[in-house]
């Protein structure tokens, strides 16, 4: 059997920091991986962020509340899991991702865990290990499964390299330019075809298989 391990943000949801950014108008938060290469001082950077300006777990929650998957995220999903066992592989964290999960009908969702105080404090961020996208592919591939996987960004390339199939969906230029081994597709029809053509069972972009 085959699996579908896919990336959340930027695949199937807004690239939520930005999204709190957005809404607070709080400039620094928008910065990411690519900014700041070194996630753990990314991390320290927004925690101090969020800090600064009194925002806890609760207000970050809120807006997150009011996001929605992308447009064709939750077609695409029930689509992939009439045909895969779908496991999402996020560097996200449980405590943000439950409402957008709600509205994809929670898939198994393997990410990491935010310390929070009594009062809603962020306090701390739990990595549920390292190199988590990779090693999850590893981890599945010892169960004997096939693994075709999905991602956007450069967090995701070492899981599409580990995984049977790797598809680059809505990736910037640059990351498809430095992962020419990777198909890149930019459209959910298209990646549903990227999945037919890398799975090795006979699939159709219709009807029930
Ligand atoms: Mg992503």
């Amino acid at each position: 059997m085959e699996i579908a391990c896919l990336d959340l943000e930027g695949v199937l949801i807004p690239e939520i920091w930005i999204a709190f950014a957005e809404e607070t108008g709080i400039e620094e938060l928008r910065a990411t991986t690519r900014d700041i290469p070194d996630y753990d001082v990314l991390m320290r950077q927004r925690l101090s962020i969020l800090d600064q300006n009194g925002l806890g777990l609760n207000e970050i929650q809120k807006v997150i509340s009011r996001l929605t998957p992308l447009d064709g995220a939750v077609e695409f999903v029930d689509w992939l899991r009439e045909r895969f066992q779908v496991i999402i592989l996020s560097d996200t964290f449980y405590e943000f991702s439950q409402p957008l999960m709600r509205q994809l009908g929670f898939p198994t969702l393997l990410c990491h865990k935010l310390e929070v105080d009594d009062n809603g404090k962020v306090i701390d961020y739990r990595l549920r290990q390292v190199n988590p996208k990779r090693q999850a592919v590893l981890a599945l591939k010892t169960l004997y499964y096939r693994i075709i996987a999905a991602g956007d960004s450069y967090n995701d390339t070492t899981m599409l390299a580990e995984a049977d199939a790797g598809i680059l969906f809505s990736a910037p230029d640059n990351v498809i330019a430095e992962f020419p081994e990777f198909p890149a597709v930019h459209t959910y029809n298209d990646l549903k075809k990227a999945f037919i053509a890398a799975s090795n069972r006979e699939l159709s972009l219709s009807g029930e298989n």
